[in-house]
């Protein structure tokens, strides 16, 4: 049994800088001599590093390819990959990855932690260790228990394009709020059997890390005026906007709004609606408010989260698509990323 540890950064290796006392990024092999019981699992661990490690704040589409394009470089060398990443931008390369790594059939878990590994109280060793078992898990079969891009944090496993930051500083950090837990992480390693991620064929590892930024996130709220709208509608070049609306996928009813948001799918651009709210969905023809927004052309994101809505309009138009085909994409579940 093979895993390779992709190091990207993250408080889980940081230490504090002796004149400011921030916390910054610092060596993996800094990290690994503070898990000494990492040497008592029964498989080899190898690594590769980002160089420098970083911020997750600072992660960008540049960084994914690089994780993506170490995995695909490595895919038949290592039974499964363990991807170490602050934890604020975790969910947006959890997803950004499960797009990119299509026909994906290893496990890639990503972790992290609130503590730095060298602080006695850390969870990191708990959830490196974890993460690392998680990786060489096997079903009955002798196949990768987990076949998808997961996090791994504290008790819970989660797929990766479900799941969200919760908590600045809770230990248990992260939560898919409209899907189950691929795992629960107790005395043993419980899987929910029914909620891994098995895709239909069995068509080698392609990984496309071609990303198009010109995509946002547009948040309403009450009182925002035609004029901030009109604005970022008129944003120079932008192709995709996640439109965080409220509650149930509803929106005002102006007809200064309504005629805006027509105008800008009119021109092409392709607009998601996405609740504002950490649990449930769109449904657009519960509320005369829901109604008539999607009536303007906007799509329903129905349960997606953020991280993954903008993650996937990244990757389609990444791909040279054009906006209807866009569309037709986002609303079909690519891989177990919207219900
Ligand atoms: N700012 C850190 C990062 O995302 C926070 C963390 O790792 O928990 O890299």
């Amino acid at each position: 049994m093979k895993i390779l540890i992709i190091y990207t950064g993250g408080t889980i290796g940081m230490i504090e800088n002796p004149d400011t006392h921030a916390l910054q990024p610092f060596d993996f092999d800094h990290l690994i001599d503070n898990v000494p019981k990492v040497k008592k699992l029964a498989f080899e661990i190898d690594h590769v590093q980002f160089s420098p490690p970083i911020d997750s704040a600072n992660m960008k589409p540049s960084h994914w390819a690089e994780i993506a394009i170490a995995i695909e470089r490595n895919y038949d060398r290592y039974d499964g990959f363990v991807v170490l990443h602050g934890t604020d931008t975790m969910a947006y390369t959890a997803s950004a990855l499960s797009f990119m790594l299509e026909n994906l059939h290893k496990p890639v878990i990503i972790t992290g932690s609130q503590l730095p590994i060298g602080e006695v109280r850390t969870d990191g060793e708990e959830n490196l260790i974890t993460a690392l078992q998680v990786a060489a898990a096997r079903d009955s079969h002798g196949e990768s228990m987990v076949q998808e891009v997961a996090i791994l944090f504290e008790n819970y496993l989660w797929r990766g394009n479900r799941a969200t930051k919760m908590s600045a500083d809770n230990f248990d950090a992260f939560k898919s709020n409209n899907y189950p837990p691929l795992a629960h992480i107790g005395l043993d390693i419980e899987f929910d059997t029914d909620a891994l991620y098995r895709s239909p064929d069995r068509r080698p590892l392609k990984v496309r890390h071609e990303m198009d930024t010109a995509v946002m996130v547009l948040e309403l709220t009450p009182g925002m005026t035609e004029f901030t709208l009109q604005h970022l509608l008129h944003t120079p070049g932008i192709k995709g906007i996640v439109l965080k609306t409220f509650g149930a996928g509803n929106a005002p009813c102006d007809t200064w709004f309504l005629e805006a948001v027509a105008e800008a799918v009119s021109r092409g651009i392709v607009i998601v609606n996405v609740t504002q709210c950490v649990n449930g969905g769109v449904n657009d023809s519960l509320y005369a408010t829901g109604n008539s927004l999607s009536r303007t052309g906007v799509i329903s994101g129905g349960d997606i989260t953020v991280e993954a809505a903008i993650t996937k309009l990244m990757y389609l138009f990444g791909m040279q698509m054009d906006s209807s085909t866009v569309k037709t994409y986002m609303r079909h579940c690519l891989c177990g990323e919207q219900s």
